[in-house]
C-alpha cells in the first residue's frame, strides 16, 4: 500500500491521518483542505470562540507541527476541484497528485437562505467556519437586534451567546416547535423556557417572508405578519453533505457519499467518513453530524484501508452548551415511542429517557452528567432499564452500573 490521499482537512480527515500513522502506515500520506487553518474543532465556534473566550489556536485539533512530525503532507488552502478515478489522480489548483487509496472527509455546508430572500444583502451570517465566526463576531454588539432563523442546536447556541453579549434576539422556527428534528417535546420545552427566561423571543410555525434593506438587512417580514427592524440575521437551517465532487466523480450518492459498513464507497479504492458520508445501520442508511461520529468512523476506515474488515457501529453522543446548561445526548432517539422523565439533583437538572418497544435507545441529560453517563453505558451494553424505575426518584441509578 502506498500513496493515501485524504480530501478534507477537518475533524475526520485529521483523525484518519493520525490513526493511520498510529497503526503503522509509513508510506506517503497527503491531507488536502480548502480552508487556510489546520484541522480544527467546530463545536466551540458557536460557543466559547464566538463569545471571545478562547483563541483560534485552542481550536486546532493538533498543533500545526504535528503534521510535519508525523510525515503528513498537509496542504491547506488547496481545494480539490476534480478527480480522475480511472487514472487515480486528484487535481488542486492545477497540480495533480496520484493516489492508491482516496478518502473523502469533506464534511458539510450550511444550507443557505434562497436568493429570493437574501438578495445579496450584507449582515446575513452562517456558522460553519472560523472565518464565518470572525466575520459575525464583530457585529454582535450590545443593543443590536438579531433575527435567528432556525431553532436547532446552532441557532439556539448562537442565541445564548448573543444574549450573553447583550444582543436582542428573536428566533423563528418554521416547524411546530424548536428542536423538532432532533428531540422530544419535553427537551424542546426545557430549552424554550430556558431561552425565554434569558429574554429570547421564540416564534414557532413562523417563516421568513422577506428581508428588506438597501445594502444591509434592515427589516424582516415574517409569515405571521410581524415586521421588525433588525441589524443582522443568523441562519441555522441545517447542513448539506459535501458530496458534489464525489458525485461528479461517479460515486454513488444517497444522503451523502454512500458507503458500506466498512466505509468503502461504490469504488473499492475510495472511502468516506464524517458528515459527508451515509452508512448502513440497523436496516437503514443514516448520516450523522457529530464530532464523535467523525472520529470513530474515520478511525475504523483507517484500519480497514490497512486490511481490517471492521464494520462501523456508531455509539452516538452529542452535547450542546446554552447559558449555564450543558445538554449531553447518548444514543439516537429515532423512532422512540415512550419517554421517561427523571429529575436530577439540582434545580435545573433533568433527564429524558427515550424508549422504543420497551428498550432504552437514547438519553437527553440537562446538567445531569450522571444520568448521561449511566444511560450511555446501558445503551452501549445493549441492556435496558424500566421507565418506571427511571421515573422513581428513590431508584438508585448507580445500581445499574454495578449490575
Ligand atoms: C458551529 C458548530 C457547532 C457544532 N457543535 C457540535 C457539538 O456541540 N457536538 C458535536 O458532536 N458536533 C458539533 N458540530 C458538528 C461537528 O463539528 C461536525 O460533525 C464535524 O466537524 C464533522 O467533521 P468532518 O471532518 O466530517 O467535517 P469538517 O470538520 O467540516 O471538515 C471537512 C473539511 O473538508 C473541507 N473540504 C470540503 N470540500 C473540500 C474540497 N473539495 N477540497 C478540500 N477540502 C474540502 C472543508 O472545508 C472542511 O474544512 C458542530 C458544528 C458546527 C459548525
Amino acid at each position: 500500500m502506498k500513496d493515501i490521499v485524504v480530501i478534507g482537512a477537518g475533524q475526520a480527515g485529521a483523525s484518519l491521518c493520525a490513526k493511520l500513522r498510529q497503526i503503522g502506515y509509513g508510506e506517503k500520506l497527503s491531507l488536502f483542505g480548502e480552508e487556510v487553518f489546520p484541522p480544527y474543532q467546530r463545536p466551540p465556534l458557536s460557543k466559547k470562540y464566538l463569545l471571545g473566550e478562547i483563541d483560534v489556536e485552542r481550536l486546532y485539533i493538533r498543533p500545526k507541527k504535528f503534521y510535519s512530525e508525523q510525515g503528513i503532507d498537509l496542504n491547506l488552502n488547496s481545494p480539490i476541484s476534480k478527480i480522475d478515478i480511472r487514472k487515480k489522480v486528484i487535481y488542486s489548483k492545477g497540480n495533480s497528485t496520484s493516489f492508491d487509496q482516496l478518502i473523502f472527509t469533506t464534511g458539510s455546508t450550511p444550507r443557505k437562505l434562497p436568493n429570493s430572500l437574501s438578495q445579496n444583502l450584507k449582515n446575513i451570517f452562517y456558522v460553519r467556519s472560523i472565518l464565518d465566526v470572525n466575520y459575525m463576531a464583530s457585529h454582535l454588539v450590545e443593543g443590536k437586534k438579531v433575527l435567528i432563523i432556525g431553532g436547532g442546536y446552532i441557532g439556539l447556541e448562537a442565541a445564548s451567546v448573543c444574549r450573553k453579549l447583550g444582543v436582542n434576539v428573536k428566533i423563528i422556527e418554521m416547524d411546530k416547535r424548536i428542536l423538532n428534528r432532533v428531540s422530544s417535546s419535553e427537551t424542546a420545552n426545557y430549552f424554550r423556557e430556558l431561552h425565554q427566561n434569558n429574554g429570547v423571543e421564540i416564534l414557532e410555525r413562523v417563516t421568513l417572508d422577506a428581508l428588506i434593506g438597501e445594502t444591509h438587512v434592515e427589516k424582516a417580514i415574517l409569515s405571521d405578519g410581524t415586521q421588525m427592524n433588525i441589524d443582522l440575521v443568523i441562519a441555522g437551517i441545517g447542513v448539506l453533505p459535501n458530496d458534489n465532487l464525489a458525485s461528479e466523480s461517479g460515486l454513488d450518492i444517497e444522503n451523502g457519499i454512500k458507503t458500506n459498513s466498512l466505509g468503502q464507497t461504490s469504488n473499492e479504492s475510495i472511502w468516506a467518513a464524517g458528515d459527508c458520508s451515509s452508512f448502513p445501520w440497523r436496516g437503514k442508511r443514516i448520516r450523522l453530524e457529530s464530532v464523535q461520529n467523525a472520529i470513530d468512523q474515520s478511525e475504523i476506515v483507517a484500519e480497514n484501508i490497512l486490511g481490517e474488515k471492521k464494520s462501523y457501529i456508531p455509539s452516538p453522543w452529542f452535547w450542546s452548551d446554552q447559558y449555564d446548561v450543558k445538554l449531553q445526548i447518548a444514543g439516537l432517539n429515532t423512532g422512540y415511542d415512550q419517554i421517561a422523565v427523571r429529575k436530577g439533583d439540582r434545580d435545573n437538572s433533568v433527564s429524558h429517557w427515550y424508549y422504543k418497544s420497551g428498550k432504552l435507545i437514547s438519553v437527553d441529560a440537562m446538567n445531569d452528567p450522571r444520568s448521561y453517563m449511566i444511560g450511555k453505558r446501558i445503551i452501549e451494553s445493549g441492556n435496558t432499564v424500566s421507565p418506571i424505575d427511571i421515573e422513581n426518584p428513590e431508584y438508585d441509578l448507580k445500581k445499574l452500573i454495578k449490575k
